[in-house]
C-alpha cells in the first residue's frame, strides 16, 4: 500500500488532506495507479469503497461506484477522471 502518498483521505468525510478534492483525487489516483497492479488496484478500491459507503451514507451507490472503482477499470493502467465503463 502507498504509505508515503500524501493524497490521503480525512475520515468520515473522505476529502484529501492535501488538495481537499474528494478522495481519490487526480494525484491519489495517479499514485495508486503507479503503486498496484490492476487486480490490487480494484481490490483495494473497492474495499476502501465500502469503508466509505459507511462513512458517507447520503452517496448513491452509483456515485461512489464512479468514485472509488471506475476510474480502476481503465485498461492501459492510467486514469482519466472523465473515463466511464462502456
Ligand atoms: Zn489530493
Amino acid at each position: 500500500m502507498p504509505q508515503e502518498d500524501p493524497h490521503l483521505p480525512v475520515r468520515p468525510s473522505w476529502a484529501c488532506t492535501i488538495c481537499g478534492a474528494p478522495w481519490p483525487c487526480p494525484p491519489a489516483r495517479h499514485r495508486l495507479t503507479a503503486d498496484l497492479d490492476q487486480v490490487a488496484l480494484g481490490v483495494y478500491a473497492a474495499e476502501l469503497m465500502a469503508q466509505a459507503a459507511h462513512d458517507l451514507p447520503d452517496i448513491s451507490a452509483a456515485d461512489l461506484f464512479d468514485r472509488f472503482l471506475s476510474w480502476t477499470r481503465d485498461p492501459n493502467g492510467g486514469f482519466d477522471p472523465d473515463a466511464r465503463p462502456t
